[in-house]
């Protein structure tokens, strides 16, 4: 990856001259199986520009309570767009047609306007959870039926598409809009892309600027996520199986609480009993082990490209130690 950056062809990508962004761009759209595809900074920038770009003050988004967009963006889409999220509690990440179809409001004028509605793929907070493709479909009818767009935050598609034996393209038909991310488990250093219909990538393209998101010499960058989506992403499948160890292997731990069936990709959720997280973290830190906090008792791994089975090892032998 860095030889690949290193050697990367670069140009003026606020002039639209960056070969290698022309090309990730490109290479991202047709991954997804859309019109076209944009390149931007981080994910929290591309969820922010897909609610900037199909939204207008006042208007209403429905997402998921435990979403990344509600929970972990700074509330940028009422600072940066003027919207309303509208939470609702789901299952596990999931939320039925039925509850969107509830969620819908009525178009009196003292009521907010419905016109997004955004799911996750996979789940973060839920745990790395996979959606279910077909009711993901059976929501895609209600808020086409209502009217309303439809954005997926596929931060984490790529093992999404791993876990379920589906395409990206076929997780992503159903949407408007899919932001991915490249820094997560694909391991590039930065980056993130949203993909959708010509006209809406061109809208967002002017509000990245506005945004400050306008880059020069990228190529750099792009030339990591290309080699990421190349080279990486079938290894997403030893991370699923490394996860899936390190729950296995905490579930003989005393004072920790785990479902070893709820992991379903490279995210370990689990809660820790006699401890506080933060104090069972500190700990895990001291002892070389790094998670994070996710609630009181509630703890978050994530394996990566940089682990190993013995890192795996190493780390439950240090829970062991520390957890009891
Ligand atoms: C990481 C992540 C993002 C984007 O985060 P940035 O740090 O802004 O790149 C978006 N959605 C989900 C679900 C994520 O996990």
């Amino acid at each position: 990856m860095r030889q690949a950056m290193a050697s990367a062809e670069v140009g003026d990508d606020v002039f639209g001259e960056d070969p290698t962004v022309l090309r990730l761009q490109e290479r991202v759209a047709d991954l997804l199986g859309k019109e076209a595809a944009l390149f931007v900074p981080s994910g929290s920038m591309a969820n922010q520009l897909a609610v900037r770009v199909q939204t207008q003050p006042g208007d209403e988004v429905i997402c998921e309570a435990a979403c990344h967009i509600v929970n972990y963006e700074s509330a940028a889409a009422p600072v940066l767009s003027g919207v309303q999220l509208l939470p609702i509690h789901g299952d596990r990440g999931r939320l039925s047609p039925e509850q969107v179809s509830a969620a819908v409001r009525h178009a009196y004028y003292w009521e907010p306007q419905s016109r997004l509605v955004c799911l996750e793929n996979t789940a973060n907070k839920a745990g790395g959870t996979v959606l279910d493709q077909d009711e993901v479909v059976a929501v895609g009818e209600v808020v086409r039926s209502r009217g309303l767009a439809f954005h997926l935050d596929g931060a984490r598609l790529w093992n999404a598409a791993v876990a379920s034996g589906l395409s990206e393209k076929e997780l992503a038909a159903p949407f408007d809009t899919v932001s991915v991310c490249l820094s997560k488990g694909l391991g590039a250093p930065i980056g993130s892309l949203l993909a959708g219909p010509a006209e809406v990538v061109t809208k967002a393209h002017r509000w990245r600027k506005v945004l400050g998101g306008g880059m020069r010499q990228v190529g750099i960058l792009a030339a990591a996520g290309l080699h990421a989506l190349e080279h990486h992403r079938s290894d997403l499948a030893a991370d699923h199986a490394r996860a899936r160890r390190l729950a296995s292997g905490l579930a003989s731990c005393g004072s920790v609480t785990i479902d070893p069936d709820s992991v379903e990709t490279n995210i370990v959720m689990f809660d820790v009993e006699g401890f506080t997280a933060l104090e069972a973290l500190e700990r895990l830190r001291e002892a070389g082990v790094l998670m994070v906090p996710f609630g009181p008792q509630r703890i978050r791994a994530t394996t990566h490209r940089d682990l190993g089975d013995a890192d795996i090892e190493a780390a439950l032998a240090a829970c062991g130690r520390v957890l009891g």
